[in-house]
């Protein structure tokens, strides 16, 4: 053992010296500094056990050293000399800090029995601090172990959907974080009022299945129904209701939201060691986090049987349905879509569309999934039925097909398309007989007035059967979603055509018609018939319910994308009470009735074929001011 070093730290005198040898004699090393200088360096190189000081060094107060020197280095233990005796300078010191404090006359022996009292005081106070450091750091090795192991459970819960083996993982925590002999969890079994044991450490499988505790009467079921913790430590056994014998025991309260369902809990049997109040918080974190794995658990469980739900009624029902990732790669495909597409799911699950969807219908539907006009598709199949697809795009998902098998639709379409053709074609053969009977009734003889006039009725109300036949054989032909032919048009021409048509329809009237048409339109994807049909009924009723000399404007041009149609009359103008109904079928507005011929059947023809466009149509009117159409259709 190396010498104890001691810092002399004293004016030079006699005394100095002296005391120099004297300690040396005992065993001690020492070491003289002679200013405040001295004593840091060597501070700072040794590890001095003790210093020695005067009532001066260097013109420098003892005490003032003293302080300065305990504020640095608090442990160590310094003798004050003093050189004279005065009450006030024993007060300075002691309060100075000093461990020992000798007065004159210095004597040798008393100054080396100070030294030897102040190191045993020291080194035992150095002991204490050592004890001191050793347990705090073991405490705080305990207290990482614990976050650790709480860590640990945590994850487990984040990526683990086995419940068993997370809450079998719980309990093992919580008997390794109390240091218990056993732990349990037990959960409520709502119908029987009793606990049972979902996972357990330390006990034997079949006590794990067969354990059961009633609610009432025992000291889990109290936690059941007060939510609160509880411990005990007890000298004596404390039965546990119909259950085991234990020395100490802590329950604390599972809750999901504020519904408990169960208690965690450890124990000691054999052992009477106590349980802290430390345990019982660490348990209650624990069980919390069993609540939210049997949480997680239940939801991802009535998640999954709601996707089961789902998938069955997928598979199930009559549409085929096919889901695809922005990507195009098949991610769901029901029984109907593999039947009719002749494939199997774990062929195509996963794989791009294109790489194994061999039906053109289908390619040509995703090759024009852009075209906003796009809703219905018709997809025709080897086996000759035919299908109506459809393409949605899903948000965060990529799109949905939808396929209906129209078949059905199409043979009865058919056999109503046959029937229609006959009946309007046996329709129409005795109307034009009739109307060419009642042309030649003037010529084969004079006819008065009167019958002159009955006759022109006969021709009117042939003309308008014949045109209502017309405008039913169309609208019955648009609804039905069979009047998809579509192609490029410039619409534009359209209206030009349809208004050279009219030309003698406001002539008569002596109207004057302002056409305003934009010079550059994109071109439009559209069925060129149902759009010139569109225009021939707004630009017929606007001549129609305008009266003789005024002015009707017309307007096409296009805002981006979308072409924009307008006319503008200054007929009669439409009631409120009347508005909201005039694309009904069959409605008449009040001020037509009585003057106008027709069938009520022109804007509701007009308002299918807009909408088979994706379009948007309304009116702005006043009655006897005039009114305002505007269709807007996509380009
Ligand atoms: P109709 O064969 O009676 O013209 P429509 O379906 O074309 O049938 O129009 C429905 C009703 O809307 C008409 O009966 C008429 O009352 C009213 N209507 C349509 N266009 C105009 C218009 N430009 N001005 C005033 N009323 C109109």
């Amino acid at each position: 053992m190396t010498a104890e070093l001691i810092i002399l730290a004293l004016d030079e005198s006699t005394t100095l010296q002296l005391l120099s040898r004297a300690l040396r004699a005992v065993g001690y090393t020492t070491v003289i500094a002679h200013d405040r200088a001295g004593i840091e360096k060597i501070m700072q190189e040794s590890h001095p056990a003790l210093l020695l000081l005067g009532t001066s060094l260097k013109n420098e107060k003892g005490t003032v050293l003293v302080e300065d020197f305990l504020k640095k280095f608090p442990t160590l233990p310094i003798i004050f000399l003093a050189t004279d005796t005065s009450a006030e300078l024993i007060r300075e010191a002691l309060r100075a800090g000093v461990s020992a404090y000798l007065e004159p006359p210095l004597k040798t022996d008393e100054i080396i029995d100070a030294v030897k009292s102040s190191l045993l005081r020291a080194q035992h106070t150095g002991d204490w601090m050592r004890r001191e450091v050793k347990r705090n750091t073991t405490s705080l090795e305990k207290r990482i172990s614990e976050l650790e192991v709480l860590l640990a459970v945590g994850r487990d819960i984040a990526s683990s959907l086995d419940v068993d083996t997370v809450l079998n993982n719980v309990v093992s925590a919580a008997v390794k974080l109390t240091s218990a002999e056993e732990g349990s969890l037990l959960l409520l079994d709502e119908e029987s009022n009793e606990l049972y044991m979902r996972a357990g450490h330390n006990f034997e499988e079949g006590f794990i299945n067969n354990f059961r505790l009633p609610v009432t009467d025992t000291l889990a079921g109290q936690v059941i129904e007060t939510g609160e913790a509880l411990s005990f430590n007890k000298d004596s056994l404390h039965k546990i209701k119909t259950a085991y014998l234990v020395q100490a025991l802590i329950y604390v309260p599972l809750k999901i939201k504020d519904r408990i369902i169960g208690v965690l809990g450890v124990d000691n049997r054999k052992y009477q060691l106590p349980f802290s109040k430390r345990d019982t918080l660490l348990l209650s974190l624990l069980a919390d986090y069993a609540a939210v794995a049997i949480d997680n658990a239940s939801l991802y469980q009535a998640s999954d049987m709601e996707r089961s739900k789902f998938e069955a009624v997928l598979s199930n029902m009559d549409d085929a349905l096919m889901i695809i990732d922005h990507q195009e790669r098949i991610q769901l495909i029901n029984e109907a879509m593999c039947s009719a597409l002749n494939v199997q799911v774990p062929d195509v699950r996963d794989k791009v569309i294109t790489d194994v969807i061999t039906q053109g219908d289908i390619l040509n539907l995703l090759r024009r999934k852009e075209e906003k006009s796009l809703r219905y598709h018709e997809v025709n199949l080897d086996d000759n039925r035919i299908f109506s697809a459809q393409y949605t795009p899903i948000q965060g998902v990529g799109a949905a097909i939808t396929m209906q098998d129209i078949s059905y639709l199409k043979e009865l379409n058919r056999l109503k398309d046959d029937f229609v053709h006959t009946v309007s074609h046996d329709l129409r053969s005795p109307l034009t007989a009739v109307l060419g009977y009642t042309e030649l009734l003037e010529r084969v003889g004079s006819v008065n007035e009167q019958q002159a006039e009955f006759v022109h009725r006969i021709q009117e109300s042939v003309k308008d059967i014949t045109a209502l036949i017309d405008d039913l054989l169309d609208l019955g032909r648009i609804e039905a979603g069979f009047d998809m032919h579509r192609e490029s048009i410039h619409l534009d021409s359209i209206l030009r055509y349809t208004l050279s048509n009219l030309e003698s329809l406001y002539t008569n009237k002596k109207q004057v018609l302002e056409v305003e048409i934009a010079p550059t339109l994109p071109l439009m994807h559209g069925n060129p018939v149902r759009l010139r049909q569109m225009f021939d009924n707004l630009i017929n009723n606007a001549i129609k319910y305008t009266p003789e000399g005024k002015i009707v404007s017309i307007k096409l041009h296009h805002e981006g994308s979308e072409i924009i149609f307008r006319i503008e009359d200054q007929g009669s103008g439409i009631s409120p009470e009347d508005q909201p109904h005039i694309f009904e079928k069959f409605y008449r507005a009040k001020n037509a009735v009585s003057h106008e011929s027709g069938s009520g059947l022109g804007l509701a023809i007009v308002k299918t074929i807009v909408e088979s466009h994706q379009g948007r149509i309304w009116v702005q009117t006043k009655l006897g001011v005039g009114s305002v159409f505007t269709v807007v259709l996509p380009s």
